[in-house]
């Protein structure tokens, strides 16, 4: 299924003797609670979001709320969800008004930004929306064909340039020929490595700028495509992003591959940027609208 491999709280009862009840029973007073911290960190929550759930959770020991493992196990999840839906954690895609909406996506090489845009155009197609993809990564070699086989295998249009092209300039004749064509959601991808993170950085603010001139309120997302095996490094480089150009939301890819489902609460309690999807594998299929309540629950399952 799409659930973590080994669940938090399969986890939290794998810690050396702590079954849950040693850990709720000795938990405020001999130090059992830093076993549930380091399950924690071990699972990707990080160190800001790891010491707030074990303070809620050692409070509620305290008071004598939580007893049993179920009611350990419930307000875990509790705690989770509603650390996912503070601030602004909006999941829900936003549409323009106005034909067309302007999706950008960004990200480092590798954290599958391009398969990505292929299951979101997968999913607006199968919505009944005509999609645009331009190929704004003319750094990598290979990211304009993969896209291209992603337009042809979802019936999506397509814009590319050569190679080595000017990013902005696709990012440009893209939206371009996308109200030419009256599409409606046009998805622009974007280089994820240039010779310097600086560079890169500035590339991007310079297509963002680029699309606002042709659209005033575009892009209507920027997205960032996050790998989610990759631990805290995700977080490190989310700040380094969203430093850059004002993300909109989020994409945890990879989740089938990690059991550390913690990482999807700590990028979002440290951006302030909602989860949008997870990606669970490689095909069309495989791409999930964020719902805080069932990640909670599939985390602590
Ligand atoms: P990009 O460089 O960011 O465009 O990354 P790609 O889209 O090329 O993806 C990099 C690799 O990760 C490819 O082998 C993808 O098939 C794989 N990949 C992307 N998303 C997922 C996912 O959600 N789960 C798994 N298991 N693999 C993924």
């Amino acid at each position: 299924g799409d659930a973590p491999k080994k669940s938090l709280w399969q986890r939290i009862k794998d810690v050396a003797n702590a079954d849950v009840g040693v850990i709720l029973r000795g938990g405020v007073k001999d130090g059992s609670l830093e076993q549930l911290e380091e399950v924690l960190l071990a699972s990707d929550f990080g160190v800001a979001t790891t010491l707030k759930l074990v303070d809620q959770i050692g409070g509620y020991a305290q008071r004598g709320l939580i007893r049993t493992e179920p009611e350990f196990q419930d307000a875990l999840r509790r705690l989770v969800e509603a650390e996912l839906r503070e601030g602004n954690s909006d999941p829900s895609l936003k549409l323009s008004a106005s034909k067309p909406t302007v999706i950008l996506v960004i990200g480092v090489n590798g954290a599958g930004k391009t398969t990505f845009i292929g299951k979101l155009a997968a999913r607006l197609r199968k919505q009944g929306k005509t999609v645009l993809l331009g190929a704004g990564d003319t750094f990598r070699a290979g990211a304009i064909d993969q896209l291209r086989v992603w337009a042809e295998r979802v019936g999506a249009e397509f814009v590319g340039a050569k190679a080595g092209a000017d990013s902005a300039a696709v990012a440009f004749d893209t939206i371009d020929a996308g109200i030419a064509r009256g599409v409606d959601v046009v998805i622009i991808d974007t280089a994820g490595r240039l010779h310097t993170s600086a560079g890169l950085m500035e590339e991007l603010k310079k297509v963002a700028r680029v699309i606002a001139k042709r659209i005033p309120d575009a892009p209507h997302e920027t997205l960032l495509v996050l790998d989610g095996t990759i631990g805290q490094n995700a977080v490190v480089q989310a700040r380094t992003f969203t430093e850059a150009v004002p993300v909109t939301g989020l994409v945890v890819t990879k989740i089938d591959g990690t059991a550390k489902g913690g990482i999807v609460v700590a990028v979002h309690e440290e951006l302030d940027v909602p989860v949008k999807f997870l990606g669970t594998g490689e095909k069309a299929g495989d791409l999930h609208a964020f719902d805080p309540a069932q990640f909670a629950e599939e985390l602590v399952e």
